[in-house]
Parts: structure tokens; sequence; C-alpha cells
């Protein structure tokens, strides 16, 4: 009995470690998938062990290939007349629980690795939410920070001039990420229909309230991020009600975030954006922060000239040095990296949500394991966006709208249900409070029950 336990626990080892092999000879060069990969198949092993059939049947090989990835051009003119071209990209990575789903990226990083990396955490994200929705991903080299509204609005057009032709309702449903808001996601929905004719509604999700948005979409992240981590904090009896907290980024998912931990009674002494990070002891002003860099599209450097209890400081990884007892990384991918994570520890933080995708690395994950830090990974605490645009493609096929309220009662019980499933999954598997490994595997057992069930495709 001993005997044949260490052989399925050495064949689960084995297999999983086969099939990242071959992912990183397949794809050279890309780190952040093999980062993502990673995360993700080592978590699994207590899955194949005592579930051998998802080997059997090949599933973590077919999970890691994408069923499609799509790269073309994108021309477009400047306000003077000059041409330039950028690159676009759609992964469409699994479709067996639904539709592919996803959102957009427009970052001048953006490339193959990005793309599949965020394709990929996106099956298991979407998993979670309960909803029927595949993982997909997609974006462009295209940079829209300093660009006229005329030149996002060119480039948007030849965007989805060639992405229009892989997307549909039915088939892939884009949504926004970094760089890309209700104005980009505006100019690709005018595209589209002016292209594929009709009104098909559901074919992108983050659109405006006047042609077919969800209220609440825009808060999703940030508040469902908030929710998921009140969530742990009870956990422990803690909350957030009279804590310090840290968010990094100013973007959608910081500025909900920033808006609800405030609401719950936390201060939120910083943000960030690309160039620096304002310290503010008496707490940042959610609406001061929005209208800047929603609105105006300043940078957060201009906060401290209306509120003079805040300071800016020049870079950006100087964030994790003050300390905090919550902290949320809402910007980007490897923002907190081991040394960061050790100044978090030794400043006393109790608890991390991941706002943004993989904004940990996978040394700084250890390092908050290692010192009992709640942690609340990113395909878990920031799936209330994309758990949001499935209402929104809900609500498009009834054409009908819920309220705020009810669309934010139903993010708030499917925050609720992806920590409870998390947890679960965790003490199920043997990892009692890992919620990384809780998350990975409850999302992924869903995935391969319903590739099980399509056969060898
Ligand atoms: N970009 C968001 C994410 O990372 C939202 C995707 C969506 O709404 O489809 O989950």
């Amino acid at each position: 009995m001993l005997q044949t336990e260490t052989n399925r626990a050495s064949a689960a080892q084995a297999y999983v470690a086969e099939v990242f092999e071959t992912v990183k000879r397949r794809n050279p060069g890309e780190t952040e998938f093999h980062q993502a990969v990673k995360e993700i198949v080592d978590s699994l092993v207590p899955v194949f062990e005592k579930h051998p059939v998802y080997m059997e049947q090949g599933i973590l090989e077919r999970l890691v290939e994408p069923e499609r990835l799509i790269h073309f051009r994108v021309p477009w003119t400047d306000d003077k007349g000059k041409v330039h071209v950028n690159r676009g990209f759609r992964v469409q990575f699994n479709s067996s629980i639904g539709p592919y789903k996803g959102g957009l990226r427009f970052h001048p990083s953006v490339n193959a690795s990005i793309v599949k990396f965020l394709g990929f955490e996106q099956i298991l994200k979407n998993s979670l939410t309960g909803q029927p929705i595949g993982g997909g991903k997609g974006g462009s080299d295209f940079d829209p920070k300093g660009k006229s509204d005329a030149e996002v609005m060119r480039f948007c057009q030849s965007f989805m001039t060639e992405l229009g032709k892989y997307i549909g309702s039915d088939l892939d449903v884009p949504a926004g990420d970094i760089g890309v808001g209700g104005r980009e996601i505006g100019y690709m929905f005018g595209q589209y229909k002016r292209i594929a004719g009709g009104n098909e509604a559901g074919v992108l999700t983050g659109k405006g309230i006047g042609y077919g948005g969800s209220l609440a979409r825009t808060e999703a992240t940030g508040y469902g991020c908030i929710y998921f981590v009140n969530e742990m904090l009870k956990s422990k009896g803690l909350s957030f009600d009279g804590s310090k907290v840290v968010v990094s980024g100013s973007g959608n998912v910081s500025i909900y975030a920033i808006q609800k931990a405030t609401q719950l009674g936390a201060t939120v002494v910083a943000c960030s954006d690309s160039n620096g990070y304002i310290y503010d002891p008496t707490g940042i002003k959610f609406e001061t922060v929005q209208r800047l860099k929603e609105v105006e599209r300043k940078r957060i450097s201009e906060y401290v000239n209306e509120h003079p209890t805040a300071t800016y400081f020049e870079g950006c990884s100087g964030i994790w040095t003050i300390p905090c007892e919550i902290a949320l990384p809402c910007a980007t991918q490897n923002e907190i990296d081991a040394d960061s994570a050790r100044k978090l520890v030794a400043n006393g933080v109790q608890a991390i949500g991941e706002g943004a995708n993989m904004p940990s690395t996978l040394e700084a994950i250890d390092i908050f394991h290692a010192n009992d830090v709640l942690f609340g990974p990113a395909k878990a605490a920031n799936a209330g966006g994309v758990a949001v645009s499935a209402l929104e493609m809900a609500q498009n096929s009834m054409r009908y709208a819920w309220s705020f309220h009810e669309v934010d009662d139903k993010l708030h019980a499917i925050m609720k249900n992806i920590y409870t499933s998390s947890v679960k999954a965790a003490d199920e598997y043997g990892h009692p409070g890992n919620l990384v490994i809780g998350a990975n595997i409850a999302g992924f057992l869903k995935v391969a029950n319903a590739m099980l069930a399509h056969g060898i495709v």
C-alpha cells in the first residue's frame, strides 16, 4: 500500500516535470509564461497522485498548449501622418467550459510570452468564478500613453479590423486590461459593429453603460479584491477597519480597491504609477486619484499639488518599504520580488491581495508563506473583474440590465465562493491554508473534468 502511494507520488512528480520541460523547450525565452506554468503545475502534483486518470488522458500537456495563437500586424497613422506598425496578439487558450474570455493589454512590454502567461492564468481564474467562460487573452505593444484620442481611435480601429475575424459572443469575448479602458473598448466596439453588422453586444465586455455595459463592471476588480482579502482577514479575526494599507498602481484595479478599502475603515497610505509613488499618512483620497488618472490622464506626481500632506517619490519599488498591515499589488507582473517581500515581512505585513496578474515572483510567494502572511493569489483575488464581465455577457444575452446593487451582491457572493472553494481544495489535497495551491486545484478540476468529458480534442 505504502509502496503504491510512493509510486504514485513519484509518477505525478515526473509527469509534471516532463510537461514543464516541454513547455520550456517549445517556448524558448518566454520567462513570464514559464513562471505562470511553473506555479500552476507544481500545485497540481497532489491532484495527479489522487486521480491518475488526468495523467493517462494527457490533460496537462493539452492544457499548456494554446488551442490557437493569433499574431497580426497593426498599421496606423499618427496625427502628423507618420505610419506606425505595432504587433497584435490573441491567444485562445482553452474553451472547454465556455467561450474564450479575457482582456486585451496595450503596453510596450506586450509580446507572446506576456500574452501566454496572462492567457494561461485566465483559464483557471475564469473557472474559479463559477461562470461558463474559457480562457483567452490578447493585446498589443502599442502604448496609449501620450497619444491623442484620435490616434488611439485609429489604432483601435486597425486592431479590431484584424481581431474582429476571430471573435464573437459565443466564440471569444475580449475586454480591458492594462492600457485598455472604456475609451478603447468603445472604439473597438464601434469598429466591430461596423464590420460585422448588427449589434452583437456580447462580443466585448467593459462596454459603456449606455450601450450594453454592466453597472459595477468598472469597480469589479478592485472591489472583488477587497471582498476576497476581507474573507482572508476574517479567518484570522482581523479586518480592514483601522488598518494601514499600501496599494500599488493607480489604474482601474487600484482606484476601486482604494475606494472600497477606505469605505471599510482602512487608511490607504500609498499608491503609484510607472514613474513613482505617493505617500500620504492621512489617507489617499480616492476621488483625486480617479479624476487625475481616469479623466485627466495625468501622472500620479500631480496628486501632491492638491494634497500637501502627500509626498511624491521617484521609482516604484520603494512603495514596499512603507510599513503596512495589508499590501495590495495592483500594478503589474513581478512588482514584488524577494527583496520587497522581505521588507514587507520585516515591517509586519499580515496580508497580501494580488489585484494585478502575477505581481509576486515565485520567491516572494515562498517568503510570504514561510512567514505565515495571508496570501491571496491573483487568479482568486482579482477574478472579480472577469466574473462581472461574465455577468455583463449574461445581461446582454437576456437584453436586460441589473441594478448596481444586484451586480455588486452577485460579485460579493462570487468572491466569497472563490475563497471557500480555494480553502476547501487546499485542505482536501493536504496543504491547509495555502490558497495558491487551493485556487489552482479548484480551478483546474472543473476544466480537467470538462476536458475528460469532451475526449481527446
Ligand atoms: N483583464 C481582466 C483580467 O485579468 C479582465 C478580463 C475580462 O473582463 O475579460 O481578468
